[in-house]
């Protein structure tokens, strides 16, 4: 699903961001990226399931050993790069 150049554009900017990436559950060392991007879609509130509201694009990396996932945001790693992309981010 996502690109080799995505994908090296992703641990780029985690790399650049993240020192020493440790899971936070068994301290193991070794992470593999999903193949896609996870969207977390925002609710108004509790009582109700809306689908196709704004949402928080994010890339999870996970750790090899026990399987917690590490969500990053895409558009404060610098990756929301269209007008499209830009306007579903909360805050732009
Ligand atoms: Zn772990």
């Amino acid at each position: 699903m996502l690109s080799n150049e995505d994908k090296i554009k992703i641990k780029q900017e985690i790399d650049k961001k993240v020192s020493n990436l440790t899971c936070p559950m068994c301290q193991n060392k070794k992470f593999v990226m999903a193949d896609g991007y996870f969207n977390n879609t925002m609710q108004p509130d509790l009582k109700s399931f809306s689908i196709g509201g704004q949402g928080i694009p994010t890339i999870g990396i996970i750790c090899n050993n026990c399987g917690f996932v590490s969500q990053h945001a895409v558009g404060v790693l610098g990756l929301l790069n269209n007008d499209k992309n830009k306007k579903d981010e909360p805050g732009k």
